[in-house]
């Protein structure tokens, strides 16, 4: 796996909230959540898992964004 700024403390662990412009936290690695958080994830990233695509996507290192203001979750690398 390549290296991951996230993991390694030097990438940027807050973004933008593309619907409220609150702040997104990085919750960690999607990979970390993914049997006890895949419920509440959207179908989208329990697809990701399931499909060819999630192949190309476990090369890097996928982290899990919550905003703390509207809820709203999306994964980013
Ligand atoms: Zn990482
Ligand atoms: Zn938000």
């Amino acid at each position: 796996m390549q290296e991951c700024g996230l993991c390694n403390g030097w990438a940027e662990s807050e973004r933008h909230c593309p619907r409220c412009n609150g702040t997104m936290m990085d919750q960690g690695r999607v990979t970390d959540f993914l049997d006890d958080y895949s419920p509440y994830l959207d179908q989208k990233y329990t697809d990701l898992v399931d499909g060819e695509s999630y192949s190309s996507v476990a090369e890097q290192c996928v982290h899990l964004f919550v905003c703390e203001d509207c809820g709203l979750n999306d994964i980013q690398t």
